[in-house]
């Protein structure tokens, strides 16, 4: 058989090189280093962990990355039998050993039989008798390499950085305070007039709003990522710097609105957000890109009347990036629409984390395992956590109503916001509120998950078999 070539041996691309092998078809893992580096990575091993050495949560019942884990593990992961191998003490989280992992995916990749490691930089898009590739170069993929996806997908379709706004679980926005409305009640394609969700401030909220991002504490970019500040993309706090106005010229301004619950009171500022996903479970804080340490944007931005409890399924950020516009892009097996057989995988997809790069890196695997096997590649259920994160990347997008066309597809991590709604379980007969009711559905959809997991991967492959 012709081997897949994978190019990138990090998270993803090791991952994508152990499934296809298992399945029975050869590989060909191109990893740069140590002939060339990234500014992040210091070794040579592959699965390098380039900063913090957690997986996060192992919980598999209330929480999604713990989900993801245990979904991996079903699937046969490699970089979940090796973290698992080489945890260390860290609560509930799955924490690794990092060379001790590293160099444990390294022995097991190289000992097996149908997988050749070149240690090269592939300079460009890889040649047209690679017939099946997975593009798993992440998110500091050599520049030339970056250049040529660029030309390929085309200019707007490449990001060097990620300006995240922070997104809000929907069922924890007080709508008694905000209301639906779209500026100017305007009627975008497919809109309503009302995609917006609008938080009004009054005066003296708003200048205590701004004061309290001057005084927030932010992170520092690393020195390699340079300042990356662009139109239309400063962090709230670099706007506030500018002049107590800003934004109440910027993202923050109130014309256009009018407030439901108080329609004689014109707002003096508000802040918008918009659907984020298909599924209506989550928005995001429209132009709320910041640079503001994650516990700082917890505690200021439930100071926003509407979002006092407001449960956050991403903070906001901005950071070194290179990502790809998947929605657009990529079909559901992630395979490049205009060059088919060519995969993309782990973060430069558009997701988020070392698990979930992974994760995305096992499924592409087993796209193009089953595609060289001549199968139709067979897609997670969008109840798994596989299936919503895949979802996440290549579906289920929403693009601004007044502003048609705009990009505003980000990377994730996985939450719950991603999968289909549950309904909270009554409990003899009685509905549960607060922290009980999310617990009871955060068990629902993790339970329903792993079913739906366990029904698409069929019956586990017997040991003796597997030899
Ligand atoms: P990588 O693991 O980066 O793998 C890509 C591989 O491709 C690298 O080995 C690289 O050498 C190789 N490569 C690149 N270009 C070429 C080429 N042209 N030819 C051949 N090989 C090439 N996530 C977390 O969960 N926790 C964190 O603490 C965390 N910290 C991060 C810190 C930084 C500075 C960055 C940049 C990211 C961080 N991430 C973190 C995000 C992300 O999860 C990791 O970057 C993760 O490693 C992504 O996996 P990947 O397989 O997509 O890419």
């Amino acid at each position: 058989k012709n081997p897949v070539h994978v190019i990138g041996g990090g998270l993803a691309g090791s991952e994508a090189a152990w499934q296809i092998a298992e399945a029975g078809v050869p590989v060909v893992l191109h990893e740069m280093r140590p002939v060339r580096g990234t500014d992040a990575h210091k070794t040579e091993g592959l699965a390098e962990l380039v900063c913090s050495n957690s997986f996060r949560s192992d919980d598999a019942e209330t929480n999604a990355v713990g989900l993801l884990h245990a979904e991996m593990r079903l699937a046969g992961s490699l970089i979940m039998s090796a973290g698992d191998a080489h945890q260390v003490p860290a609560g509930g989280a799955l924490a690794v050993d990092r060379d001790g992992f590293s160099d444990a995916v390294t022995a097991k990749i190289e000992a097996h039989p149908l997988i050749t490691i070149v240690r090269e930089e592939v300079p460009g898009l890889p040649p047209a008798d690679w017939d099946q590739v997975i593009i798993a170069t992440g998110p500091l993929t050599a520049p030339s390499l970056a250049q040529s996806i660029a030309e390929a997908t085309g200019a707007d379709a490449l990001a060097f950085f990620d300006a995240i706004a922070p997104i809000v679980h929907f069922d924890t926005i007080d709508m008694n305070t905000a209301w639906f409305q779209s500026r100017y009640d305007k009627v975008g394609p497919g809109g309503t007039g009302k995609d917006y969700i609008n938080c009004p401030m009054d005066k003296e909220q708003y200048l205590a709003f701004v004061q309290a991002l001057l005084d927030g504490q932010k992170t520092e970019f690393k020195q390699w990522e340079g300042t990356p500040y662009f139109d239309g993309c400063l962090p709230i706090e670099v706007m506030a710097e500018r002049g107590v106005e800003t934004l109440r010229y910027g993202p923050m301004k109130p014309m256009g609105l009018t407030n439901v619950h108080n329609p004689s009171v014109k707002a003096y500022a508000v802040v918008q957000l918009r659907q984020d996903n298909a599924l209506g479970t989550l928005y995001n804080m429209v132009g709320f890109q910041t640079k503001l340490k994650h516990a700082e944007q917890v505690r200021i931005f439930r100071t926003i009347p509407g979002l006092e409890n407001a449960e956050f399924a991403r903070l906001g950020g901005l950071h070194r990036n290179t990502y790809i516009n998947s929605p657009t892009l990529l079909d559901p097996s992630l395979q490049l629409t205009s060059r088919p057989g060519l995969r993309f995988a782990g973060q430069i997809t558009g997701c988020e984390g070392y698990v979930e790069s992974a994760a995305i890196g096992l499924l592409a695997g087993r796209f193009a395992a089953a595609e060289r096997l001549g199968q139709a590649p067979s897609l997670p259920p969008p109840t798994t956590a596989f299936g919503a994160l895949l979802n996440h990347i290549t579906g289920g997008h929403i693009v601004s109503d007044d502003e048609p066309g705009k990009r505003s597809f980000q990377p994730m991590n996985v939450n719950f916001g991603l999968f289909p709604p549950v309904e909270a379980p009554k409990v003899e007969g009685k509905r549960l509120r607060g922290k009980d009711k999310t617990v009871a559905k955060r068990r629902a959809i993790t339970a329903r998950a792993l079913a739906d997991c366990r029904a698409w991967l069929g019956p586990p492959v017997r040991a003796e078999a597997a030899e």
